[in-house]
C-alpha cells in the first residue's frame, strides 16, 4: 500500500480510519504525523515545529475530527518537530510520550530554540544554515505544553474499541524513541526511527541500539510505515536506514583516514561525502530535524557520528 500514497504536503488516507499527514521535503523541522480513528474518537501522533504548521495540519483533519475528535495524543519523542504545537490540542486531553522523551522536551523548550537560531552570534557557516532551514519556523509565539502523561517500555492505548501499542525502542535516534503500531490496521507510525529519502540523524545513539528498534520494527509485521520524515515507505525503507547505520558503524571516522583532512565547511556543502545512504540520500545532504543544545557523545559504535557538529567539520 506505501507505494500507492504520494508523497505530496498534506493528509493522506492510508485505509480504515487511519491517516499520515506528510510535509515534504521531510528536511530540518519538515515531519510527519498521524491520526488513527475509530468508534467517533481520534489519536493524534505527533504535532509539527510550529503553530502555524499544526493549525494547517489540524484545519486539514477538521472534516475527520469533527466526527471523530481528537480524544488524546501522543508524541513519538523530544524534538521539538514531533511536539512544538501541542498548545493548540484539545483542552485537557491526555498526551503521552516516554519519560526519557519527556526529560529532553524540559531541556529544549521551544523558547530556547528561538533564542539560539533568533539571539545567539552564530558565526557565518552556521548563521547560513540556520538562517536557510531554521527561520523558515516561528518560535517565538509557541506556549510550551509537555504531555501529561509517561510511559516506559510498552503503553496500550484503546481509541474506541480500536488498540494502538506505543512500543519505546530508543535510545537511538533520541533518549526517548516511541512507535505506535496499530495491528489490526498493518500501520505502523515510528517517529524519527525512519528517515526515508533523507539522512538519519543520530541524536543519541548508540547505533547497535537504532539497528535493534529496525530489527523490532521489522518484527512487527506491518504493511505500511509512517516515517517521522519522508514519504510513507514498507519494510524496504527499514532496509534502507540499516544499511546507513551498518555503514556508519562500520567505517572509521573520515578524519582518522590517510587522505582526509578536517576543514571547517556548513553541512550544506555540496562536496561528495559518502553515497551510501537510503537512496543516496547523504550524496544530497538532505538533513531532517532540529540541532540539539546539548552535546552528542561519540561512542565506538557510531553514537554520535551522525551529529551536526560531526558532519559540519568534517570533509573530504
Ligand atoms: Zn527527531
Amino acid at each position: 500500500m506505501s507505494g500507492q500514497i504520494a508523497y505530496r504536503a498534506g493528509l493522506h488516507e492510508l485505509g480504515d480510519g487511519i491517516f499520515a499527514y506528510l510535509q515534504p521535503d521531510g528536511g530540518w523541522g519538515w515531519s510527519n504525523a498521524g491520526l488513527v480513528t475509530a468508534d467517533d474518537t481520534s489519536l493524534l501522533i505527533d504535532t509539527l515545529f510550529d503553530l502555524n504548521l499544526t493549525r494547517a495540519m489540524l484545519d486539514s483533519m477538521r472534516p475527520i475530527t469533527e466526527s471523530s475528535p481528537i480524544g488524546q495524543a501522543m508524541n513519538t519523542h523530544g524534538d521539538g518537530d514531533h511536539w512544538y504545537g501541542n498548545q493548540l490540542l484539545p483542552d485537557g486531553i491526555p498526551i503521552v510520550a516516554t519519560a526519557s522523551a519527556i526529560e529532553e522536551m524540559r531541556a529544549a523548550p521551544p523558547r530556547l530554540l528561538d533564542a539560539t537560531v533568533n539571539q545567539l552570534e552564530l558565526g557565518p557557516e552556521f548563521e547560513q544554515f540556520v538562517s536557510r532551514t531554521m527561520r523558515r519556523f516561528d518560535f517565538q509565539s509557541i506556549s510550551e505544553r509537555l504531555p501529561n502523561e509517561s510511559f516506559e517500555g510498552t503503553r496500550e492505548m484503546s481509541i474506541g474499541m480500536r488498540r494502538a501499542d506505543l512500543i519505546e525502542l530508543g535510545p537511538a535516534h533520541t533518549a526517548g524513541d516511541a512507535i505506535v503500531h496499530i495491528p489490526d490496521a498493518g500501520v505502523l507510525f515510528t517517529g524519527d526511527l525512519l528517515f526515508i529519502e533523507g539522512t538519519p540523524i543520530i541524536w543519541e545513539g548508540p547505533v547497535s541500539n537504532w539497528l535493534a528498534a529496525c530489527d523490532s520494527i521489522i518484527d512487527l509485521g506491518a504493511e505500511v510505515l509512517v516515517p517521522g520524515h519522508g514519504p510513507v515507505t514498507d519494510e524496504s525503507g527499514v532496509a534502507d536506514v540499516q544499511r546507513y547505520l551498518r555503514h556508519v558503524r562500520d567505517e572509521p571516522p573520515r578524519a582518522s583516514r590517510p587522505g582526509w583532512t578536517r576543514r571547517r565547511q556548513p553541512m550544506t556543502s555540496t562536496s561528495p561525502t559518502s553515497s551510501i545512504g537510503p537512496r543516496g540520500a547523504d550524496r544530497r545532504q538532505r538533513r531532517g530535524d532540529l540541532p540539539r543544545a546539548r552535546p552528542v557523545p561519540a561512542g565506538p559504535d557510531g553514537a554520535g557520528i551522525g551529529s551536526a557538529d560531526g558532519r559540519w567539520d568534517v570533509t573530504h
